[in-house]
């Protein structure tokens, strides 16, 4: 299940060092090395997926279940108010690294960080369409 050269799979296997805080048979959370704010950490499958559409659901429900007390932990080991959660899927979306993971963020009033700006549709029918073409998509299983 593991691969040889990603460095997930390295950290999981102890071939990489990590600053661990956090695993279970199946999980593992670690602080990012380049983190947006101290106490950001990952928490990645330790067995190999790419990322959010190859993750099988049991493994991806006990992926979350660690979010909100490492989450917790990290509020109260640093301070933060708030904590962003992000998973970056393919390449389009800013992953680059192809072993599935979750961002945990530490969050501050007025820490500067800025989200995504939002762009509302042109009109009622066109969300009602966008809506439309997603639930084809669900309904045909793609
Ligand atoms: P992505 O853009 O794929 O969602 O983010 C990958 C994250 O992994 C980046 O935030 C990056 O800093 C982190 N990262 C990459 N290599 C290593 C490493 O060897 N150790 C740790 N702790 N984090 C890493
Ligand atoms: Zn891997």
């Amino acid at each position: 299940m593991d691969h040889a050269d990603c460095i997930f799979c390295k950290i999981v296997r102890g071939e990489i060092p990590c600053a661990k805080v956090y695993e279970t048979d199946e999980v593992l959370a670690f602080l990012d090395i380049a983190p947006v704010a101290p106490g950001h950490a990952l928490v990645i499958p330790k067995a190999h997926h790419v990322n959010l559409f190859d993750l099988p659901e049991a493994l991806g429900g006990r992926l979350f279940a660690a979010l909100a007390p490492v989450a917790a932990a990290i509020q109260a080991a640093t301070g933060a108010t708030g904590i962003n959660v992000q998973m970056n899927n393919n390449a389009a979306a800013g992953q680059v690294v192809f072993h599935a993971h979750l961002h945990l963020i530490p969050r501050r009033e007025g820490d500067g960080l800025r989200l995504w700006p939002g762009h509302p549709y042109a009109d009622a029918a066109a969300m009602e369409a966008m809506a439309q073409a997603v639930r084809q998509a669900i309904a045909s299983g793609r």
